[in-house]
């Protein structure tokens, strides 16, 4: 099942099945769906360098119901 945040929503990464952790120290954050790692939570960086809020988020099995706004 495909849930996406609504457009008033930023995303969380923590609740994204795309969402993982790395071991580089200085790009610990890494999204699987745009494929890059970064220092930044990964829908920072969509939505700095797109200006759009990430269209990607699925979120996890278990995961709160609604994607928590991290601002
Ligand atoms: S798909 Fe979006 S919400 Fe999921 S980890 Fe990537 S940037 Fe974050």
């Amino acid at each position: 099942m495909v849930v996406r945040a609504g457009d008033d929503e930023r995303p969380d990464c923590l609740h994204c099945v795309h969402y993982f952790v790395t071991w580089e120290s200085d790009r610990p954050r890494g999204c699987r769906a745009y494929e890059f790692k970064s220092a930044e939570l990964p829908s920072d960086v969509v939505f700095s360098s797109s200006g759009e809020r990430c269209q990607c988020f699925e979120r996890k099995p278990g995961a709160k119901r609604k994607p928590r706004l991290l601002r």
